[in-house]
C-alpha cells in the first residue's frame, strides 16, 4: 500500500491510501482537475516536479491543431513538462 501522509496540526495526521481511483491533477491549460494515472506518467517517462497533463477535452484540441498544421512535425505528447 502506498499513501499520501499530510499533517494537520501537532494531533492530526491524515493518511490516504493511493489507487487508481483517487489521484487527480490540474490541466495546465484550462486549469479543469481531472483524473490521472501516475503509473502511466511514470511509465512513460514522466515525474512528480516536472510533469502535467492535460484533460482529455484539451488533449483532443491540441492533436486536432497538430493535425491541421502542416508545419508541425511527430506525435503530440500528452504530458507537458515545466521546465
Ligand atoms: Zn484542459
Amino acid at each position: 500500500m502506498f499513501y499520501v501522509k499530510t499533517k494537520i496540526n501537532d494531533e492530526t495526521t491524515i493518511r490516504t491510501e493511493i489507487t487508481y481511483e483517487n489521484v487527480f491533477t490540474v490541466c495546465p491549460k484550462c486549469n479543469k482537475e481531472h483524473h490521472t494515472d501516475l503509473v502511466g506518467i511514470i511509465a512513460n517517462g514522466g515525474d512528480l516536479h516536472t510533469t502535467t497533463e492535460y484533460c482529455t477535452e484539451c488533449s483532443a484540441e491540441i492533436q486536432n491543431n497538430a493535425k491541421n498544421n502542416a508545419l508541425t512535425v511527430g506525435a503530440v505528447k500528452t504530458f507537458k513538462s515545466k521546465h
